[in-house]
């Protein structure tokens, strides 16, 4: 048998310890916040069990204090930590400091890895990622933010950044910006590492979203600054690998990011339907209980195949990057798939509850304004559909076949 769908005794281990302490740990701690209790303390407290328990920096080796876990145990983890606000916190393991965690991790210098990437794999500092302008977002060859070396000790940055999340609560920034504009497009630009607060590089706002504030969203997320960038001095051993390669380093980073969110998908798609459930099963209306009229059970049906389609799509791009394939395809179909799958079950688990659904007493009605970004960020649906497209139709001219970019592969 070719395919096997059981998956190894050590990844189920892990996955259940960690199902069991998003449960028992992250889901509690969620509720000492909303009591009122301080968040650092709270998190403190609840980093320190979890580090104590050997449940840090899933994916990060274990001689940078990791847990070293390959593809598919890091997708069983992230597909049960999406269940709490604390879920990848509580593991240092949020955005977007993982994915820029794995940028520094490959791409920094000795000297850069001390002084920048360890605080951050201890949990003590966070960073933020800088490449979004208001003049280029999609297609980030836009940029206009300038590097110009000042000698061969310095580069001053100047311009702006849009949208660069959890800027307000960073020690760090990974700051994009163009130093050869005479390069080919991709290799015009270079990736600088600014110690914060920093007074060339500075908040004008967190940028008003439609993402509905909850008592935990400043503490949590940090908000999306705008940012004015002014002779910012960036010392040039803090350039990060090498001038021309910022682009790359980015698209590495938006690589696995652009995953990271999908998985988190799962487990809040999961616990949107098991709260539709638990509602429908305790509610009667015009003398029938909900769970027993078919319309409602077909709504749940299509939330249950929504969700199943989500974790096999997973499964096979973990089991193609354990085996090392090309998996950017399934990515790019993944990520749509992926956002508008949990847009589509937390709508119907809104609906399911009624008005509940659209009151603040559920989570329901935070994640369905929260997660509508995901069609946008790590670029935006249309531009994904745009690469599959073509990767479909170049697959057809070369081989007379679409199905090696259908998921052919797999038969
Ligand atoms: C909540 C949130 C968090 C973010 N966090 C960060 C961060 O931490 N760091 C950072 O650098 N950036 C961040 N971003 C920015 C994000 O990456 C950009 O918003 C995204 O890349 C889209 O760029 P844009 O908004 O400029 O849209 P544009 O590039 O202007 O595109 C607008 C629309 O045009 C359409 N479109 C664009 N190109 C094509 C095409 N080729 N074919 C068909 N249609 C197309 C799409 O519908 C698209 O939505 C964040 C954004 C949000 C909303």
């Amino acid at each position: 048998m070719a395919i096997d769908f059981e998956i190894p005794p050590e990844a189920k281990a892990i996955r259940e310890r960690v199902r069991k302490w998003v449960q028992d740990e992250c889901r509690p701690a969620e509720q000492r916040l909303l009591d009122g209790e301080d968040y650092k303390t709270v998190l403190g407290e609840l980093r320190a069990k979890a580090r104590g328990q050997g449940l840090w920096c899933p994916f990060i080796p274990p001689e940078h204090g990791g847990m070293g876990l390959g593809p598919l145990a890091n997708a069983l983890v992230q597909m049960e930590l999406g269940e709490s606000y604390l879920g990848a916190l509580s593991m240092n393991t949020q955005g977007p400091d993982d994915a820029t965690m794995m940028t520094l991790l490959a791409h920094g210098t000795e000297y850069q890895k001390e002084k920048f990437l360890k605080p951050l794999l201890n949990g003590e500092k966070r960073i933020c990622y800088s490449m979004t302008e208001k003049a280029a977002g999609a297609d980030a060859t836009g940029m206009q933010t300038r590097a110009v070396k000042d000698g061969n000790e310095n580069y001053v940055l100047n311009g702006e950044k849009w949208f660069s999340s959890a800027a307000s609560v960073a020690d760090i920034a990974l700051v994009m910006a163009k130093t050869d504009p005479d390069a080919p497009r991709h290799q015009q630009f270079s990736t600088f590492i600014v110690e914060l607060p920093n007074p060339g590089y500075k908040i004008k706002r967190d940028i008003g979203t439609m993402a509905a504030e909850g008592p935990l969203s400043h503490v949590l997320g940090g908000g999306h600054s705008e940012i004015e960038i002014k002779d910012l001095v960036v010392p040039a051993e803090n350039l990060l690998g090498g001038e021309g390669n910022g682009f790359n380093m980015g698209q590495h980073r938006l690589a696995y990011g652009r995953l990271r969110h999908g998985m988190h998908n799962v487990a809040m798609a999961q616990r949107a339907l098991d709260l539709a459930v638990g509602h429908i099963t305790q509610r009667t209306t015009f003398g029938e209980p909900l769970h027993r009229r078919q319309g409602v059970q077909w709504m749940v049906a299509d939330c249950a195949t929504e969700i199943y389609k989500a974790r096999l799509m997973l499964l096979h791009i973990a089991y193609k990057a354990e085996k090392g394939l090309d998996l950017r395809q399934e990515t790019g179909m993944a990520k749509i798939f992926l956002a508008n799958m949990v847009h589509q079950v937390v709508d119907t688990a809104i609906q399911l509850h009624g008005a509940l659904g659209y009151s603040t007493d559920t989570p329901l009605a935070r994640w369905y304004t929260h997660i509508r970004s995901q069609r946008l960020v790590d670029w935006p649906d249309e531009v994904h559909r745009w690469t599959i497209g073509r990767n479909v139709i170049k697959a057809y001219q070369q081989h007379g076949t679409t199905a090696s970019m259908c998921g052919g592969d797999l038969l």
